[in-house]
């Protein structure tokens, strides 16, 4: 009999950990605080994942009706549409309220403990806990992310993914199922804006001199859709060394610009299996499995996450932004090696 897993936190990175190991025999029981299925803040814009990890997650069937993406379209704030790229390799389109609620479903049905709506709040340092609890909080972090499901205007339907840059912020939008753009943002927090969560998104456009996306011009929003997050941190993940698991966003937030972060919650998930199989297996002690799968995050991750900051600062003030959409618009712009290191 194999050892058990226990998993803390049902998002991606948690919940495909779990399908991975159950399908390979090892008992699993994953806690989740929240409600699933449920809207969360994200773009719903996995780019850069490959078919092999999702197969050898045992969760590739469960993304086989999602969009494929393969161009993204920049805007200015203003709706000037200034650069069109395809995409090295297409990105998927589905909804985390859909996503996350087939990859429960499946744990489940191979056997694995799903308990919804429970916070964990006991030791995380036993051997064989592992943390896929979402982004650490910073507290007093200038960001708000926020998210909505609604129809898109028709003048901005060109490319899969739509990206407004702002002022201290921008905006995606992409095609999920059921006729619905996500439209999701990442911005500077503006104390005195203040809407309902449906009409927020398009409150901090307007305050981020996203205009075309101003207020009330998508047609129509989808009821209870619209969420929000703060307390955002794009720290370089540091070398853990209090001995935790950490795998996903608990490991480490990229900006989300890069449309990676739910495949690194994936990958994350994948490098994790074959340590915990040995840990699983009384083949490894609990330390040295903690030691190599930090090891190998860092090894696959940092590159991407340096790049992915670097650039984010130019995405996010206006004067940089001139320059990087001048380069696009120029040809200078090195978008296939750019998506290479905040990819692979
Ligand atoms: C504004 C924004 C836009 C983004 N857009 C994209 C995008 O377009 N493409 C992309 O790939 N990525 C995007 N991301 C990033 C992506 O959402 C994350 O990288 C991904 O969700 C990480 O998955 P995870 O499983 O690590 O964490 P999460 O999905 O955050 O899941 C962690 C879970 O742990 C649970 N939890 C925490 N503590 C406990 C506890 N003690 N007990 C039980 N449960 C607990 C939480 O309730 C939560 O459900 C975006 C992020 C932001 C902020």
């Amino acid at each position: 009999m194999a050892r058990g897993i226990r998993i803390v936190g049902g998002g991606l990175a948690g919940l495909s950990l779990g399908v991975a190991l159950r399908s390979r025999g090892v008992p699993v029981e994953l806690w989740e605080a929240g409600a699933l299925p449920r809207h969360r803040v994200c773009g719903e814009f996995i780019s850069g994942v490959r078919p092999a990890t999702l197969e050898f997650l045992g969760i590739a069937d469960l993304l086989a009706d999602a969009h494929r993406h393969e161009t993204v379209v920049w805007y200015r704030g203003d709706g000037h549409r200034c650069y069109r790229a395809r995409l090295p390799r297409p990105a998927l389109g589905i909804s985390r309220h859909a996503l996350d609620e087939r990859i429960a479903r499946r744990l489940e049905d191979l056997g694995g403990g799903v308990r919804r709506e429970e916070r964990w709040r006991g030791s995380l340092d036993e051997p064989g806990s592992v943390l896929g609890t979402g982004r650490k909080a910073e507290r007093g972090s200038p960001w708000i992310g926020l998210k909505v499901h609604a129809e898109a205007p028709r003048e901005h339907r060109e490319g899969d993914l739509a990206l407004f840059l702002g002022e201290g912020g921008y905006l995606g939008m992409s095609a999920v199922e059921g006729g619905w753009w996500n439209a999701c943002g990442l911005f500077r927090k503006r104390p005195g804006v203040r809407a309902s969560k449906e009409a927020l998104l398009g409150r901090y456009a307007e305050a981020s001199g996203i205009e075309a996306l101003a207020g009330d011009r998508f047609p129509a929003v989808r009821a209870g859709s619209g969420v929000g997050v703060s307390a955002l941190s794009f720290a370089l993940p540091a070398p853990s060394r209090d001995g935790l698991l950490r795998l996903g966003d608990a490991w480490g937030l990229i900006p989300p610009f890069t449309g990676n972060g739910m495949s690194i919650a994936f990958e994350s998930a994948e490098i994790a299996v074959l340590p915990l199989l040995r840990w699983a297996a009384g083949e490894e002690e609990w330390a040295r499995v903690v030691t190599a799968i930090e090891e190998a995050h860092q090894r696959r991750f940092r590159r991407r996450f340096q790049v992915a900051r670097i650039l984010h600062g130019w995405l996010l003030s206006p004067r940089r932004q001139r320059w990087l959409l001048a380069g696009a618009r120029t040809g200078l712009l090195p978008f296939r090696r750019l998506f290479a290191w905040t990819h692979d």
